[in-house]
Parts: structure tokens; sequence; C-alpha cells
């Protein structure tokens, strides 16, 4: 059932065995999974159907981009148009572009500061599984760099087991697409009998119990000013990577509250995705990649339909070892996204491929862009500002770091790349940017990672292992706020795969 709390008097009591803050893609997913159970589920949801400009302003704030050797960037706009605050959330907007995490980015990596999970990935396949069902894309289950992919053979950087194919593709369950896959995922659960849905629902306090473990209930606001108390045994906020972290931080001045008190980690360890590229000019190249013994035909790399997995090239753990860097991509570049039509970007990347050396006076060579992981860092941080929303909630100041060490570690990387490609004999890289120009060859993702992360031990992670919070024994969190690391892969498939771990875990300890 769905209900818009404009058609509730104001004081009801929402009540639930579970309620879940959030209706976005993780919110929906963890639902879903309840459906027909015994359990009874309350989902609620800031917004209504649609985006509507005073639901969209209580994700306004102010934000930085600080990218070390460049003036910093005034960002505040990437606070509302980097999510969407109404049912469905960001999945309203996404590209549906599915990546898993590599095993390389569970990895503890003693020369990453902060890396690992306390999970492998292996660990993950199965809810990597299920969570590709849920989107209707294949599985991630084979070797991208082995020869097979229906006749479309991976690039062979003689043998190389420090870069390698990684795969990607692209759902239609996505509010961008004019389909009914969208619909059908954030409707087509909401008719079970024990579920609510609830509509203009925000939700602004934590009432904690007076010893501060656990929750009492959550004071909610509907549009129109209605207060409402929705009381659970078990909560689950689900409400995007900044503002999971924006709501337990104001708990915290407003509700007495204690989350990440022992761990200092709330609000930190921020961390974006980026593209990095230069385009060419009359004078100069841009970043290109030149292969010297390309196989018939690039296709593995170029195409982007959805259902047909593609790749990029990275580096695997050995490559990331043997020279002491994180998580790197390069993705091929279609002309496509500069202006020309599929069929046309292909015959242009093959023809390039197909010619000699990289020179600023010749067009040989295929456009690409760079990916580094941002490194967990603790002053990379969402913190609240003096000024409130409409509701009282404190509003969010967003500080995003690119620091040196993001630099050192992205030349490294290229550095990297390039010399196993260029040992090989495979080819050859053209990265024409100067450690200054860096800012300006930025391209940020709407990705927000890290600020609540996990960690089995309460005085480094915000989350347990199970996700629920340290300072909360009724309090669970999900969403790409609990990644202790965010890896190069886009966040949702993650998102969801943790998602449905968190749900088989809580049907467990409660009994579905
Ligand atoms: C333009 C764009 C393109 C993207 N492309 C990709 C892509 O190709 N691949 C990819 O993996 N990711 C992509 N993303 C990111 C992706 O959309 C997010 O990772 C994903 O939607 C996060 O899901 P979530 O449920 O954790 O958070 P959200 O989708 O942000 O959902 C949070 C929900 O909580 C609600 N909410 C917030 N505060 C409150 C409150 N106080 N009370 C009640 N409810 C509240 C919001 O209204 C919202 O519905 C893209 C994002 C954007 C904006």
């Amino acid at each position: 059932m769905i209900i818009d709390t404009t058609n509730l008097p104001d004081g009801t009591a929402i009540e639930a065995d579970i309620v879940i803050i959030g209706g976005g893609m993780a919110g929906i997913t963890l639902a879903r999974q309840w459906a027909e159970k015994a359990k009874t589920i309350a989902l609620l949801e800031s917004g209504g159907r649609e985006m509507e400009d005073d639901a969209q302003d209580l994700y306004a704030g102010t934000g930085t981009l600080a990218v070390d050797g460049s003036p910093d960037t005034d960002i505040d706009e990437y606070l509302t148009t980097s999510r969407a605050r109404f049912y469905g959330g960001s999945g309203n907007w996404w590209g549906g572009k599915s990546v898993p995490l590599d095993p390389a980015d569970f990895a503890k990596r003693p020369w990453i500061k902060n890396s690992g999970w306390p999970m492998s990935r292996a660990d993950l396949q199965p809810y990597y599984d299920r969570a590709c069902d849920m989107l209707e894309i294949s599985r991630f289950d084979k070797d991208y760099a082995a020869p097979q992919h229906d006749g479309r053979p991976p690039l062979d950087i003689n043998g190389s087991r420090r870069v390698t194919s990684l795969p990607r593709d692209y759902t239609r369950v996505t509010g961008r697409t004019n389909t009914d896959h969208f619909e059908n995922f954030i409707y087509g659960f909401t008719d079970a009998a024990n579920i609510s849905v609830y509509l203009h629902a925000n939700v602004v306090d934590f009432n904690m119990n007076t010893a501060r473990t656990a929750l009492n209930s959550l004071g909610v606001v509907g549009t129109d000013g209605r207060r409402f108390a929705a009381r659970g045994t078990t909560y689950i906020l689900a409400c995007g990577g900044i503002e999971n972290a924006r709501l337990l931080l104001a708990a915290n001045d407003r509700n007495n509250a204690r989350f990440g008190s022992r761990s200092g980690a709330l609000g930190r360890y921020f961390q974006g995705h980026t593209t990095i590229d230069k385009e060419r000019s009359a004078k100069e190249h841009g970043t290109l990649l030149h292969f010297s013994n390309p196989p018939g035909s690039l296709s593995l790399y170029a195409d982007r339909a959805p259902g047909a997995p593609h790749a990029v090239l990275g580096t695997t753990l050995e490559g990331q070892s043997h020279y002491r860097s994180g998580a790197f991509t390069v993705t091929l570049g279609l002309d496509e996204e500069r202006g020309e039509t599929d069929e046309q970007a292909l015959r242009t990347t093959a023809s390039r491929i197909d010619q000699a050396a990289l020179t600023a006076d010749n067009d040989q060579g295929c456009w690409c862009y760079f990916m580094t992981e941002n490194l967990p860092n603790p002053q990379s941080r969402v913190t609240l500002t003096e000024a409130v929303d409409t509701h009282g909630v404190p509003r969010v100041n967003l500080r995003w770091e690119y620091g040196a060490a993001d630099i050192d570690n992205l030349e490294r990387s290229v550095d990297a790349f390039a010399r196993e490609l260029g040992s090989s004999g495979a080819g050859r890289v053209s990265y024409p940017i100067e450690r200054g120009e860096i800012a300006g060859a930025m391209g940020p993702s709407r990705h927000h990672m890290g600020t609540t992360r996990m960690h089995a031990d309460p005085a480094v992670g915000v989350v347990d292992t199970d996700l629920k919070c340290h300072d909360a024994n009724n309090l669970y969190v999900t969403g790409s706020s609990v990644f202790p690391t965010s890896g190069i892969a886009n966040p949702t498939l993650t998102i969801l795969a943790l998602t449905l771990r968190l749900s088989d875990h809580l049907q467990e300890k409660l009994g579905a």
C-alpha cells in the first residue's frame, strides 16, 4: 500500500516491525525482499512520486572540491544535482551502469592506508548474482580477460597479469529510460499486505532510549509541517552516501545520540569517482591509446548496449602490488560521447587503431579516459553547517579532497599502465596532463562513498560487518556510505548486493 502523509492526521503513529528510512535503490531493494512475509514493513520516503522543488531543496548545502595543486572549486550545486529526493531516489536519474568491485578492491593492501573490506569478492559474489538478476543483466561471473564473449576477443597485453579486462554492463532498470522496468522495480511489490510505503515522510529525529544504546522512535515531518512518530523493532537507514552521514550527525546534535563517537569516523573518508581526460586540440593530442597489434574487433570495449557486457582495462591486485598503486582503469572512448553515432564511433575507433604512431599532428589513436581510486582520507568529509533546512535539520557541507596522495597515485598508475603496454609491445599511452591541470581534466561522477564506513572495530568504523550501527543496537545503515574503499566501480550494484546480504542477515535474525 502507498500512503501519502498529506492524507494522514497530525500525530498519527506509524508502526511496523521494520522501518526503512529512504525509498531509493537501497531502501526499495530491501523492502522487496520482505514482500508477502510475516513481518510488517514501513518504508518512509521524503519525497512524492515526482520531483518537487521543496523536497529537492532539503538536499541543498555547501560544497568544495579540493584538488591538490589547484584552487578549490565551489561545488554547492553538486549537492542537489548529484542526487534525487523523491520516490526511487537517484535511481530516477542514474545511468544504469552496473559494475562489481574487483577482488583487489576488497583486499587489505598495505601500501593503501585504510584499505581492506571485512569480506572478499567471493563472499559477496552470491549477492552480486542476485543483484544482477534484479537489474535484469547477466551475472558478472566470467573472466573477462579470457578469450570468449561471443567472438569479442579481449586485448592481449602479452599475457600481462598486471593489467586485465574488467566487465561493465547497463541495466534498463532506471527511471531515465522510457520503459516499465523501473516502474516495476519501484512499485511492483507495494501491493503486498505487509508493506506500507509512506510518501512525504521526512525523517528528522532519531529518538534514543535513555541509555542511548537503541532507537525508540523516529520523528517524521510531512511537507505541510504535520508531525508523526514511527516505531519499529528494527530500523534501516538508506538515504544515500551523503544523507546517511548528515542524518546521523544531526541526531548526535539534536537527539543526544552518539553515532560514530568511538571512531570519530562519521562523515569522514568521503570518496567520489571522477574521470580524467583531455580532449585533443589542433596543437596537442589528448589522452589517447594506440594499440600496435590490435585484435580484429574492439567491440568488447566499444559496445555499450544494455544487457551486452563490455570491458575496460584495469590493473589487477598483482599490478597494484607491483607498482604500489591503487585501483586504476582506462575506458576506451566512443566518439559517440563527443557527438558521433554508434556506428561512426566504431568505425572511427577501428580505423584509428589500425594506423601507426601517436603524434600531435595526425589523428591516430583511440580517445580514452582514466579513473583512479579516490583514496580513503579522513579530511575528505561531510559536516553540518549553521544553516538549517525547512524542517530545522542542519544543512550539509561537503569537502571532497583529491589530495597529493591521490595525484601521486594517478600518475604512478598511468606510468605503470604505460610501462605494461609499452614493454609488451602492445601499444602506447598518451597522457599530456600536467599536475596543475588535473582539476580541469576531472569529470566528477555522482557517487558518494565512505561516510559511515564499515569495520568490525567500533574504534575504526561507524557500522559493523552486518551493517549495524556500533552505537545503536537496532539501527542498520545500507548504501555506499558503508564502503571502506571506493574502487572504481559505479557503486549501485554493490549497494544492492550489500542490501541483499543485510536482508538475509535480518531474516535469519528476526525470522521472515
Ligand atoms: C545523474 C546520475 C547518474 C548516475 N549514474 C550511475 C550509474 O550509471 N551507475 C551507478 O552505479 N550509479 C550511478 N549513479 C549513482 C546512483 O544513482 C546511486 O548510487 C544510487 O541511486 C544510490 O541509491 P541509495 O538508495 O543508496 O540512495 P538514493 O538513491 O539517493 O536514495 C535515497 C532516498 O532517501 C530519501 N531520503 C533522503 N533523506 C530522507 C529523509 N530524511 N527521510 C526520508 N527519506 C529520505 C530520498 O528522497 C531518496 O529517495 C548516478 C547518480 C546520478 C544522480
